[in-house]
């Protein structure tokens, strides 16, 4: 039985990119779901809020914050990111990443970003921090071509094909492919920057970033959070 109280909830709208696995991915009925979507229940849960999901492209999220469509931006988004700074507000942090080359787990040639040559064509996610590496690498003339593409789910699958050498993208979910599909995929050289990830909200909404840290201190100080992480690398 629900009481007065939660019937009148608020529920925001939540937008996100399903193949950012364990952070926002799928299940078996096409249902958004991840550690992303979890934690951000877990805190509308201990601030009395409920939630929706909503799946955008990544570069779509922003625009859409921006329009008023969605209310949260829950999609492992770096938040050191000046550009997205200048267009929405962040939460304080919530995990730590960093971006890998990754290519097939039979390539022998390519040790580092540093052995990625003219001839060879890198895919990334389009409106990632992967992407702009990798469109800096082009830019560079260091690739033949930026790859960017909607999903990363087919970024993986190209990789697996051969029709690009290497994939540009966050350690956590490449490592997320790799145990989906094992011995395909490998990770080499040296991580390529440093981020942390952070909801966002509307610039000036104030209220509802109040209520995320709030919510993301208390599920931290009483074990759901480690909770969480846990389950969601240990699928
Ligand atoms: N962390 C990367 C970024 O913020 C990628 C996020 C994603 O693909 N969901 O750009």
């Amino acid at each position: 039985e629900k009481s007065g109280a939660d019937a009148e909830k608020v529920t925001y709208k939540v937008g996100t990119e399903p193949t950012f696995p364990p952070f926002d991915t799928t299940d078996e009925e096409q249902n958004i779901v991840g550690l992303d979507m979890d934690l951000i229940k877990a805190i509308g849960e201990d601030q009395g809020f409920e939630v929706t999901f909503e799946n955008l492209s990544f570069d779509g999220l922003v625009p859409a914050l921006k329009a008023g469509n969605i209310d949260i931006i829950a999609a492992g988004m770096n938040k050191d990111d000046k550009d997205r700074q200048a267009q929405v507000d962040f939460s304080d942090a919530y995990y730590e990443s960093k971006l890998m080359v990754a290519v097939t787990a039979d390539n022998e040639t390519i040790k580092s970003v540093d052995d990625l040559t003219k001839d060879m064509k890198v895919a990334a996610q389009t409106g990632t921090t992967g992407a702009n590496k990798t469109q800096k690498l082009q830019e560079a003339g260091k690739i033949k071509e930026a790859v960017i593409l909607n999903g990363l789910d087919t970024a993986m699958l190209q990789l697996i094909n051969g029709d690009v050498s290497a994939v540009i993208n966050d350690k956590p979910v490449t490592e997320a492919y790799m145990k989906k599909q094992p011995d395909k995929i490998k990770m080499v050289g040296k991580p390529l920057n440093a981020e942390n990830y952070g909801f966002a909200v509307q610039k000036g909404n104030t209220e509802l970033l109040e209520k995320i840290n709030a919510g993301l201190k208390n599920i931290k100080e009483n074990g759901t959070f480690d909770k969480l992480v846990d389950e969601w690398f240990n699928k």
